[in-house]
């Protein structure tokens, strides 16, 4: 079986690029799907406190039988546990609720621009990463003022920023941003959450002359652009095959024929909050 290629962050820790997501999956199905992802050949799971799936993910771990050192877990901390001693507290449920003794990567989930307590939230991070209770540390949905403020105020450059990013929304100016300060970008939604994205008739002819599948082909699309890319699916077949993308291999005209579906400009390719003025509980 192919192994997903691993990405080194700024800190020196390495992630597995290909990663599976588990939003908008209910607990006990977390479980199930999580291990059939392992199954399947993830080694890289992302959740979230606000998911309410942590136990399922770590239940899972449990029961593949894999160790930590086999796994990357990544979750996140919700916005209303933002401030200094309050992520501290968050992170040490999240942890007990995963079953792990320490984490991979722990992120910022918004910015929460108007909300404000971003940079002392980051000043917890920085301080869990100082105690060895998180291997490294990131953040999620921030701008590219968030990223600067918490740089400047603290000195200490997040690993990754995971973004809303997909080919119509494919993030040109954030992802250059974020590789000028040596930040890895991973796209959430990296399939349009299904739907049009995949019914693109550009999509389907590139499946086709690879002999792939939609989904496939916009998952090795993020590959050759360097994401970090975590897809869902709670099909088992679907996992299987959202794996197997890792085989396929675009040429330069397919990546930038995918490239060109970005609906930026019109302003109707993102499908999410813009956390540049979203703030929610
Ligand atoms: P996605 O783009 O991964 O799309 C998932 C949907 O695509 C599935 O529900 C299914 O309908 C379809 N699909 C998946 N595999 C398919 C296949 N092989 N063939 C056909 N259809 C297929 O959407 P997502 O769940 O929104 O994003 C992925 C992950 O990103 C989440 O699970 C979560 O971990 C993360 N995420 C993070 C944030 C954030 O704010 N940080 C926000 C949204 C999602």
């Amino acid at each position: 079986m192919t192994t997903s290629p691993v990405l080194t962050f700024h800190d020196g820790n390495t992630i597995p690029q290909l990663g599976y997501g588990v939003w908008q999956v209910e607990d006990d199905v977390a479980e199930k799907v999580v291990v059939q992802a392992f199954e399947a050949g993830f080694r890289h799971i992302d959740t979230a406190k606000i998911y309410g799936n942590e136990a399922g993910v770590g239940r899972a771990i449990e029961r593949s039988g894999l160790t930590a050192g086999d796994i990357f877990v990544t979750t996140k901390l919700w916005n209303s546990d933002q401030g200094y001693e309050s992520t501290l507290k968050a992170f040490e449920d999240s942890l007990e609720r995963l079953g792990l003794e320490s984490l991979d990567l722990y992120l910022i989930h918004w910015e929460q621009p108007k909300q404000d307590k971003y940079v002392d939230t980051w000043k917890a991070l920085i301080e869990l990463q100082k105690r060895g209770r998180v291997k490294s540390i990131g953040v999620s949905n921030f701008t590219k003022e968030g990223l600067q403020r918490v740089i400047d105020e603290t000195g200490v450059v997040p690993a990754i920023n995971q973004i809303e990013l997909h080919p119509f929304f494919n993030q040109a100016e954030l992802r250059a941003f974020n590789k000028s300060l040596g930040i890895l970008t991973q796209a959430w939604s990296p399939l349009g959450q299904g739907g049009e994205l995949l019914d693109h008739p550009v999509i389907t002819a590139i499946a086709d002359k690879h002999n792939a599948s939609p989904a496939q082909v916009v998952i090795a699309w993020h590959l050759a652009l360097g994401n970090v890319v975590i897809p869902k699916s709670v099909t088992e077949s679907r996992i299987q095959e959202n794996y197997a993308a890792l085989d396929v291999t675009l040429d330069a005209e397919d990546i930038q024929a995918i490239s060109a579906l970005d609906r930026t400009a019109e302003g109707s390719g993102r499908i999410g909050p813009d956390p540049a003025v979203s703030d929610f509980a």
